[in-house]
């Protein structure tokens, strides 16, 4: 049985292994789907202290995974399907394996959020994209499309100028939830086009097997028009992955874990770290400080039953 298991592998999954494996609990980390979370997806990271120079976000979240290694934190493959959590110790099952632990830290985190069009599922990987850094260097001199108001759609528009003839920021309002630097970073920039006001109605051409345009509509005027595009890019929010504790752990309606105080759940001996809890400031900074949390509070559990 494990002393602890932790349920992710972005920053604050690993920072969380940090702790516990520096306490001398040999923590398994599960990594999950998304591997080393929503930093394996991101480009340069400005704003991660320690780094004057800024650091890859890859690069950032796999030193977190060797400093975890080190001092013998173990990291597994595979997803959690289902949990046991009604008593202790808590049962996982990760593909036909069940494991059993005394303390669980949640880290899963949250996934990219997609729009729902009808050809938009069939379209992901031609021309369809939840990730801007795994899929710009494909849209060399071609006409991409962001969709979002928020920090990521600035911040994927931007990166996106490095290989796009043009790139056009589609947003359902002429407000931004972005921040106003990447904001401003954004409008700075001579290629990026505007389009507020406006959804997308449908994405063309599963005909022909990959994107050539959208239909948009002014959301004000009614209009509605078809325009060429190559790589369209969704930067539309995250779902936290919470699936497999629905029922057990208290989320709130849009499915985040809603926090006791500190890094405790509604369950003695589960924690949450991360963005799978925060959906306030969502930053990896912020992530790493709670998965410092999650540790230090299931360390200390442990240590207080041993007495
Ligand atoms: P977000 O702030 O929640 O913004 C999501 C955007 O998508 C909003 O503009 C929203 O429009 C739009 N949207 C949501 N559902 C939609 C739909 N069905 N159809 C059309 N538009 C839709 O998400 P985010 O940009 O991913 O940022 C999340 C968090 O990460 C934020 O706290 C952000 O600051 C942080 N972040 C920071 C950085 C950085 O500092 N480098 C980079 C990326 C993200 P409405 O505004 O109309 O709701």
């Amino acid at each position: 049985m494990h002393q602890v298991v932790i349920i992710g592998s972005g920053c604050a999954g690993n920072t969380a292994a940090i702790y516990a494996a520096r306490a001398s609990l040999s923590p398994l980390v599960i990594s999950g789907h998304e591997p080393g979370g929503q930093l394996s997806l991101t480009t340069e990271v400005e704003n991660f202290p320690g780094f004057p120079e800024g650091i890859q976000g890859p690069q950032l979240v796999e030193n977190m995974k060797q400093q975890a290694i080190r001092f013998g934190a173990e990291y597994r493959d595979g997803k959690v399907e289902e949990a046991d959590l009604s008593k202790r110790p808590f049962r996982l099952r990760i593909e036909d394996e069940w494991i059993e632990t005394r303390t669980l830290i949640i880290a899963s985190g949250a996934s990219a959020r997609w729009l729902g069009l009808p050809n938009e599922q069939k379209l992901i990987g031609h021309g369809v994209s939840s990730c801007a850094t795994c899929d710009g260097f494909f849209y060399k001199e071609k006409k991409i499309m962001v969709i979002g108001g928020g920090d990521s759609a600035m911040e994927e528009a931007t990166f996106l100028t490095k290989f796009g003839s043009e790139v056009s920021i589609v947003h359902r309002r002429d407000e931004f939830r972005a921040s106003k630097i990447m904001l401003d970073r954004a409008k700075a920039n001579p290629k990026i086009k505007w389009l507020t006001h406006t959804v997308v109605e449908d994405i063309l051409d599963v005909e022909k097997g990959y994107v050539t345009g959208v239909k948009l509509k002014n959301v004000k005027s009614g209009e509605t028009w078809e325009q060429d595009v190559d790589g369209f890019f969704l930067a539309i929010g995250h779902i936290p992955n919470t699936k497999p504790f629905a029922g057990q752990i208290e989320l709130d309606d849009e499915g985040y874990i809603i926090s006791k105080g500190g890094a405790r759940t509604n369950i003695h001996g589960v924690f949450h770290a991360g963005d799978v809890q925060d959906r306030v400031y969502r930053q990896a900074i912020t992530a790493s400080g709670a998965g410092c949390m999650a540790a230090i509070e299931a360390e200390r559990l442990l240590e207080g039953e041993e007495h």
